[in-house]
């Protein structure tokens, strides 16, 4: 579906909104780690094998902490279907970032496209290639695979990598939830 560096920076994408933005998570009330907090979140929030809490310095966490929360916003006016107000958004990303693609190459494999930002830092590089994979998503036929968490007191966000794009939650956490809700409502009313 999405090109395999695509899927993984959109994947990084999703978790930076989950785990650095405000808001609501499968039924509870989230907030976001702060200040000694915060680095910890964004290295766990980065793929495995990638850095630690102590290799995370507090800008850099701070600057991904506002990206995130500038993603959260693209994935919500999608949602909404309001894509013109998410091509903005992501524009802005771009542009603040320098996004700009390089071919890279691991030893012994064939180059590839990768995208970087005006420098390699942890946080400018990361948000590049989030700002880079959200545009290649929205300028395609899969732009309305971004989603918010339909279930009640849940605002986490997804991709949707389902065949027929019929993900509605954010988690199966929240999908279970939901249906045993159903399930209860239709007890009462029969
Ligand atoms: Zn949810």
């Amino acid at each position: 579906m999405f090109d395999s560096h695509v899927a993984t920076l959109l994947d990084v994408s999703v978790s930076l909104v989950n785990a650095l933005t405000d808001g609501a998570r499968r039924g509870k009330p989230y907030s976001a780690p702060r200040d000694g907090d915060l680095a910890g979140a964004v290295a766990s929030a980065l793929p495995a094998g990638g850095v630690g809490a102590d290799e995370v310095e507090p800008t850099q966490a701070a600057h991904l902490s506002r990206t995130a929360q500038r993603m959260r916003e693209v994935f919500e006016a999608v949602d909404e279907e309001r894509v013109d107000d998410a091509a903005d958004l992501v524009n802005a990303l771009l542009s603040a970032g320098g996004a700009r693609p390089q071919l890279d190459r691991v030893p012994g494999e064939p180059w590839q496209v990768h995208f970087h930002g005006t420098d390699d830092s942890l946080a400018v590089g990361w948000s590049a290639g989030c700002a880079t994979a959200l545009a290649l998503a929205i300028g395609s036929d899969l732009a309305g695979r971004l989603g918010v968490c339909r279930a009640p007191r849940c605002d986490r966000v997804y991709v949707d990598g389902s065949r027929n794009a019929v993900r509605q939650f954010c988690s199966t956490a929240c999908q279970s939830r939901v249906k045993a809700a159903a399930f209860r409502a239709r007890k009462v009313e029969g």
